[in-house]
Formats: structure tokens, sequence, C-alpha cells
């Protein structure tokens, strides 16, 4: 199934777009957490980070930081958030790769946060025994 952001980029669905390099688009989302609020998606239509190849993470940070750095220079936020979500239980929605830049000015409450919990040391030091045979197996 093509997604709504492939129709984008073909132009079969209008976006205020705000830059494209050969590999990437960035657009604003229509509906924006804040003023500025930006996707910085692939042109390959890919479902989630896990899927894109080295040099596509590369591509698509790079252009995230250029737009981050106009958005700052455009807007004069105070900061900004990067978010991306994976998977439909972390939020996601559109399932072709995308990366949010949410432009924040101090006190917008515009974006939702976690509620820290809490771990032992000896938790800690498990899961990153864990982890860590994973990233070995993963070849990295
Ligand atoms: P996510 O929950 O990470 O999958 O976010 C999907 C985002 O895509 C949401 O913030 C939507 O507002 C945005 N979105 C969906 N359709 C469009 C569209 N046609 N143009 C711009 N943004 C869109």
């Amino acid at each position: 199934m093509t997604s709504i952001f492939t129709r984008i980029i073909s132009g079969e669905i209008p976006a205020a777009k705000v830059y494209e390099d050969a590999l990437t688009l960035a657009f604003l989302d229509i509906n924006p957490a804040s003023r500025g609020h930006t996707l910085v998606i692939p042109k390959a239509e890919l479902p989630g980070l896990l899927d894109l190849p080295p040099d596509l993470v590369a591509a698509m940070a790079h252009a995230t930081q250029t737009v981050a750095q106009a958005l700052m220079t455009a807007l004069k936020p105070d900061g900004f958030n990067i978010l991306q979500n994976n998977g439909q239980a972390a939020g996601q929605v559109v399932f072709h790769y995308h990366i949010h830049i949410i432009p924040r000015w101090a006190g917008d409450r515009a974006v939702g946060y976690w509620k820290p919990g809490s771990a032992t040391a000896d938790e800690l030091r498990d899961l990153a025994a864990l982890i860590t045979a994973a990233v070995s197996k993963a070849g990295a």
C-alpha cells in the first residue's frame, strides 16, 4: 500500500515543504504540536528505523540537523525536540519512517513526558549485559 507520505513525495497530496535533497524530504506536520512542527522523511517508503540502510540513517540525520537549524533561525524557539515513533505501541500512526522536529518555547507544554521510574544497580547491570550481548550479535 502506498503511504500518505509517498503520495506527498509524488505530489498527489499537497504539503508545506521546507527542505528536499536526493534522499529525503521535510514538510510541516498537518496537526502541529507547536508552530513549525516538521516531519523529515526518506523518499524510500520504509516503515521504521530498523528498516533503513546505514547511508539512509546518515542522510536522515543530516537532513534533520539542517531543518532543525533552519527552524531555530526562522522561528527562534527556545529549543526543540526530536521524536521518532517505531511501532503502534510507541504511537506510530504513519508507517513510513519519519522524524518529528518540534520547536519549543519555555513553558509551552507542547510535548508530554514519561514518568521517571526507578531501577536498582543490579537490575541496570543485568539489563546492560543482556543488551550488550544483542549488540555483539548485531555485529556492531
Ligand atoms: P506518528 O504518530 O509518529 O506516526 O506521526 C504521524 C504524523 O504525521 C502526525 O503528527 C500527523 O499529524 C502527521 N501527518 C499525517 N498526515 C499528514 C499530512 N498529509 N501532511 C502532514 N502531516 C501529516
